[in-house]
């Protein structure tokens, strides 16, 4: 099969042919149609993120296709079922955090492209119980950014408690961002878009959001406070001052949902946080059930998954664009 293979971090990933892999019990074969390129393959491929995995690797952790073939003890997958693998390949099932709904925060997690191999390739195997069913609504290109995109922001804007009467910030619109503004109208919210590019605050109307703020001039959180604030922030944006943008934002007894990875430290006060009584909180992923309900809600046509496909041969080029920033909010996907 052909494959996008890590061979040496910080290099160019290889276009190559390599055997394709067998499904082992428990799993399915999956031929892969549609595959997102997140920011986190390209952490790992720059060795921001090391890969626990020994090279070549194959990363990418938002495949869709179909069921090719089941490996032994696999009872509710066909030959032929509309699959996806995500990040999100295994979790034990039995610790507190499993136990507890929050198999994403379980310490024997296992993920997709980073602990064993993933979706930039024709075939992919992915443990059956982890695997998402794709509804038939949903094409390949535009179920593939769901799986980690998708589900990451909509977790995020579950997490923030935003509901209809109170006003959400939805900081940096991206890949993640796009998505995250549209679950924040759907859960009610009134919607404030926050990023430094004047495209994707430009998209960020079309998709509803009510008003929008540009952070390239100068503080943002001073003309958020200015409209009022905001109730509940969600942050995508790659971007520690996007973290301190978002809490000087809130109002009294807000959340601060973090979603994203920006390098080094984040320049807070404890008076931030202490004086207006401000929860911060991390996430990543969802859980089963948040893929689930996040494939359902994208089928159903209420979301727009803004995507821009590319060839597998292509990749390295389109890697390119994301170290330089020079993307729009359209999530790549691969066409396999
Ligand atoms: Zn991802
Ligand atoms: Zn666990």
């Amino acid at each position: 099969m052909k494959a996008a293979v890590v061979r040496e971090v910080r290099k160019p990933v290889s276009i190559e042919e390599r055997p394709r892999p067998e499904p082992g019990p428990g799993e399915i074969l999956v031929r892969i149609l549609a595959s997102g390129i997140c920011h986190s393959d390209l952490h790992i491929l720059d060795d921001e993120m090391p890969s626990p995995h020994p090279l070549p690797l194959v990363v990418g952790h938002e495949g869709a296709g179909t069921v090719e073939a089941v490996g032994a003890d696999v009872t509710k997958w066909r030959v032929g079922d509309r699959a996806g693998i995500p990040w999100l390949r295994w979790a034990c099932g039995e610790c507190r955090e499993c136990i507890e709904g929050w198999e994403p925060l379980c310490a024997g997690m296992r993920g997709t492209g980073f602990d064993e191999d993933g979706c930039w390739a024709e075939y992919a195997v992915c443990p059956a119980a982890f695997a998402a069913r794709i509804p038939e609504k949903l094409s390949w290109e535009q179920a593939a950014p769901v799986l980690c995109a998708g589900v990451t922001s909509y977790k995020a804007v579950k997490l923030s408690g935003t509901r209809p009467g109170r006003t959400l910030g939805v900081f940096g619109i991206g890949g993640l961002g796009h998505l995250g503004l549209q679950y924040g109208k759907l859960a009610g919210a009134r919607v404030i878009a926050v990023d430094i590019h004047a495209a994707k605050l430009s998209l960020a109307e079309e998709l509803g959001a009510d008003a929008c703020v540009d952070a390239s001039q100068g503080d943002a959180h001073r003309r958020i406070r200015r409209q009022g604030g905001v109730d509940d922030a969600v942050v995508f944006a790659t971007s520690a001052r996007a973290i301190r943008d978002a809490v000087k934002s809130l109002k009294p007894n807000g959340s601060v949902v973090v979603a994203a990875l920006p390098p080094g430290e984040v320049p807070l006060r404890a008076s931030d946080l202490v004086d207006r009584g401000v929860r911060l909180v991390g996430t990543a992923l969802g859980t089963r059930q948040d893929l689930m309900e996040v494939l359902d809600l994208a089928a159903s046509g209420r979301v727009q998954v803004k995507v821009e496909t590319c060839r597998l041969e292509d990749v390295n080029t389109v890697l390119d664009s994301m170290r330089a920033h020079r993307l729009d909010a359209a999530r790549k996907v691969i066409q396999l």
